[in-house]
């Protein structure tokens, strides 16, 4: 198969790169930006090289949750934008909208529109229902449970009437 014609891809690390120039939960080298969708541990990765070397964008949520609970530098660096759910971040030629994902406090989808106006995006951990949901030409789903191993044998009408399940 090939992949060389998507403009959305997976890297081995986890990271999701997003157009040219965005890099979602995680580093690449020669990517300006990157998106954190939210706090959880497997999606920090190489955060700290970000800092350094990348604009990172996320929501206010995340944002303060970081300032709070990972590195006490991040409220002095100006590098780490909060952008909000209803602003475009303009990031050169390529446009970004995080959408709220319902997964955790602050938790975002991306939405990417790049120079010839093609979208691609990331849904990262979600949680149904959204409100809104990104629309792109091409999207990376995050598989959280997607092991065949956890099928889960309910579906969300059991959940949140809160009454017995089995996992297989
Ligand atoms: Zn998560």
């Amino acid at each position: 198969m090939d992949t060389s014609k998507y403009r959305a891809k997976l890297r081995s690390d986890g990271g999701i790169l997003l157009g040219e120039r965005i890099s979602c939960d995680g580093f690449a080298y020669g990517r300006p930006f990157r998106v954190q969708t939210h706090i959880h541990a497997d999606h920090m990765v190489a955060f700290d090289t970000s800092k350094a070397n990348q604009t990172i964008l996320m929501s206010p949520e995340t944002r303060a949750l970081l300032c709070a609970i990972y590195n006490a530098d991040l409220p002095y660096r100006p590098q780490v934008c909060a952008v909000s759910p209803d602003t475009t971040f303009v990031a050169e030629d390529e446009h970004i909208d995080l959408l709220p994902s319902n997964h955790m406090l602050g938790s975002v989808q991306v939405q990417v529109t790049l120079a010839d106006g093609y979208r691609v995006g990331y849904s990262s951990d979600f949680f149904w229902p959204l409100e809104k949901v990104v629309e792109v030409d091409e999207l990376v789903v995050d598989s959280t449970y997607g092991d065949p191993t956890r099928t889960r044998l309910y579906d969300q009408q059991v959940v949140e009437e809160g009454c017995d399940y089995q996992v297989r």
